[in-house]
């Protein structure tokens, strides 16, 4: 797939004048269009519905938009909680998967009406005490080392999420027993996953799950939530996900167990919003030692994945899309970390002072990543609207931002 950008080089260009680089420019129409795909794709299901996961993309004009588009929100924190009442999510169209949860955020999913699903199976007592049991709960399974010789799923084993088959079980049972009365299921053991078959594999350990479950118990589980992780194609050799092949697989297996009305939901983020969010930096240096350096005005503190985990994301110069990329260059940013590099040995068109760079699929765990070290300033975010004006959605940190917190 050919990597390019929604926007013309005068129309940022028009942008940029205005202000400062680095700057993130989400694409509405894109983050419509893929949040409708995958609606669509799940229309057979009975209310199908998505929980856009707010963590990959914490800003609440983005969420706001996947409201109007009919999703929900995927909350795992107090502040992920209150970005979803602002933009009015309540009630079963916010789900709280937290983990090491404080009372607090567990009395303030209550108080919104969220679908609480545990992480733990002593969070039950937990919860109980410090916020009541609610009418209804879902339960995160963590399968553990993989059952049934299931070799897509990879090691759940090592994931300090969820709870194990003996603990859920029991989990049903005990919560029935306290007068819970209607339940979820939901796992989430992959990330950036592109293969169909993989969320097949999860739907079908889980609808086990639904049938053991009213076998044994008498329970009927009610909603479940296969997981986020959907991932997007980084590299431009990278396949996209068939999300219409993939929806129509777990349709043949939901039938095939006969689970209606058994509602299905998800939880993507990246899936989302990850293709549609650009980091837009300029190049502020040339250096040539034993590597030739790009030198970015933007850091590892505004996009931390490549750094981190060795991410490969697109760059696009801007007007010399169609220039031989016959360099090669690391490009970095301006942090006192070797790992501050946004590409590797990366073939490029020749680069020049003051290139405005386009950093491609940064819209999900992008920003939201973001940190202050050596005293960088989180960036500005602008929506980029279908008729391609620019709106700002946040505003860049300050220096006062920065100093705030500290204490005389
Ligand atoms: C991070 C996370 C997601 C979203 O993951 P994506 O890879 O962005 O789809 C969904 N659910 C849970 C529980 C998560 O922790």
């Amino acid at each position: 797939m050919i990597k390019t950008v929604p926007f013309s080089k005068d129309e940022l260009e028009k942008l940029l004048r205005l202000h400062p680089t680095p700057l993130y420019i989400y694409d509405e129409q894109g983050i419509r269009q893929t949040a409708q795909r995958l609606l669509k794709a799940f229309s057979w299901s009975p209310e199908f519905k998505e929980y856009f996961a707010v963590k990959a993309t914490p800003n609440h004009h983005i969420l706001s938009i996947l409201k109007d588009e009919g999703c929900g929100a995927d909350c795992s924190s107090l502040a992920e909680l209150l970005l979803a009442e602002r933009i009015g999510l309540s009630k079963e169209d916010v789900m709280f998967t937290s983990n090491d949860t404080p009372a607090g955020e567990y009395i303030k999913a209550k108080a919104l009406g969220a679908i609480i699903n545990l992480d733990a199976f002593e969070d039950i007592a937990f919860l109980e005490e410090h916020a009541g049991l609610p009418e209804m709960l879902s339960f995160r399974y963590n399968p553990g080392p993989v059952r049934d010789g299931n070799v897509i799923i990879g090691k759940p084993e090592e994931a300090k999420f969820g709870m194990t088959h003996g603990q859920l079980i029991e989990a049903y049972r005990v919560a029935s027993a306290k007068g819970v009365k209607r339940f979820g299921l939901h796992t989430m053991v992959a990330s950036n996953e592109r293969q169909v078959e993989y969320f097949v594999e999860t739907a079908r350990m889980l609808f086990d799950i639904v049938r053991e479950v009213r076998d044994e118990l008498g329970i009927t589980i009610e909603l479940v939530n296969f997981g986020g992780g959907i991932g997007i194609p980084y590299r431009p050799e990278d396949k996209e996900v068939d999300i219409e092949a993939l929806a129509m697989s777990v349709k043949n297996l939901y039938e095939s167990y006969q689970l209606a009305p058994l509602k299905l939901a998800m939880e993507c983020g990246r899936y989302i919003t990850g293709p549609h969010g650009y980091l837009v930096s300029r190049v502020r240096h040339l250096k040539e030692t034993y590597r030739k350096y790009v030198g970015l005005d933007a850091t590892m503190a505004n996009l931390m994945r490549p750094g981190m985990y060795g991410a490969y994301h697109h760059i696009t110069v801007l007007g010399k899309e169609n220039a031989p990329t016959d360099e090669i260059y690391d490009v970095v940013g301006s942090l006192c970390e070797n790992n501050d590099k946004f590409a590797i040995e990366r073939k490029l068109p020749h680069m020049e002072l003051d290139d405005v760079i386009v950093i491609h699929d940064a819209g999900a765990h992008g920003h939201a990543m973001g940190f202050n070290y050596n005293g960088k300033l989180r960036s500005a975010e602008f929506l980029m609207k279908p008729d391609q004006s620019f709106t700002m959605i946040r505003r860049a940190e300050t220096m006062e931002d920065l100093f705030a917190t500290l204490v005389d």
